[in-house]
């Protein structure tokens, strides 16, 4: 029987992916995290290995882990990586604490929202190395997504971990809380710099065309700017009158998460002087030129 989450079919809950690189799911399917959020083994088995990602914090996802570490031969693990201190990434840090006592927990600081988790963590600093058998990982920060956001580098590979700044499912959310457009424009420029043979994204299946799928995440964005200069070329608007004409052929469902993704781009704009925000409730926005 392949071993396939319900709703999130052909994905499996463990994969192996390289000779130094597993995947195990985090079993929280959702429309936000798509099949759920991927956590990655480094190492080959017979190592030590570490865990980057910790998913949510579901108890069944601690005793996936497990049961994966035993069958693939691993001896315990020796330390977690984050991503960024979203839930979903860092929710399942204190259950694998419980059962591998004491082994550090590395994350770039972002203090007001790390401390709602009362860990104890290892900074990072941008460029940190971290090896072990087999592997060879460098941290690159890319704020966006969020501020403390971590991508990894794996030099034996070429491939690089991305955590919630380039997905296999779905689009990447600017939240209003700790997201930045501009920075996470500055991020993918960044990471086309480069040399990349594959991306392990947090979520969704591995990308083995990085390049491409980087420029059509830029396109993407530099697209969406447009239709928002386009409209507001109109006259002043709204973000909900924006969202229903830009969005027309998506379900209104969507139109939450679309109007977080035009205030990131408006955000972006008025940060550069060519959009003006007038307060009032809601607020509305017209073109400087
Ligand atoms: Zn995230």
């Amino acid at each position: 029987m392949p071993d396939l989450l319900p709703g999130a079919e052909n994905f499996p809950r463990t994969a192996v992916l390289s000779e130094q690189v597993h995947r195990v799911l985090g079993l929280n399917p959702s429309a936000f995290t798509g099949p759920g959020t991927n956590t990655y083994l480094l190492g080959a088995p017979g190592g030590t290995p570490l865990l980057m990602d910790t998913g949510v914090g579901l108890p069944e996802y601690l005793d996936l882990l497990k049961a994966h570490l035993a069958r693939e031969g691993f001896r315990p693990l020796t330390r977690i990586l984050l991503t960024h201190v979203h839930g979903d990434h860092i929710g399942g840090v204190a259950d694998v604490l419980g059962e591998f006592p004491g082994i550090p927990v590395h994350k770039f600081p972002w203090p007001e929202r790390d401390r709602a988790y009362d860990l104890s963590l290892e900074p990072i600093v941008d460029g940190q190395l971290f090896t072990g058998d087999g592997y060879t990982l460098r941290a690159v920060h890319t704020p966006g997504h969020a501020q403390d956001h971590i991508c990894y580098y794996l030099k034996e590979e070429r491939a690089l971990f991305t955590g919630d700044v380039i997905l296999g499912v779905g689009t990447t959310v600017i939240p209003q809380d700790g997201g930045n457009l501009t920075h996470y424009l500055d991020t993918l420029r960044k990471l086309q710099t480069l040399d990349l043979a594959r991306i392990y994204p947090g979520h969704g299946p591995v990308i083995d065309t990085p390049r491409e799928k980087i420029a059509e995440y830029l396109a993407h964005r530099l697209q969406r700017e447009q239709q928002i200069l386009s409209e507001l070329s109109g006259g002043r608007h709204t973000v909900e009158e924006m969202v229903r004409s830009i969005y027309r052929e998506y379900p209104e469902r969507l139109y939450a998460a679309a109007g977080q993704s035009v205030l990131s781009h408006l955000d972006k704009l008025e940060s550069e002087g060519r959009v003006a925000r007038e307060h009032g409730d809601p607020p509305r926005f017209t073109l400087l030129d």
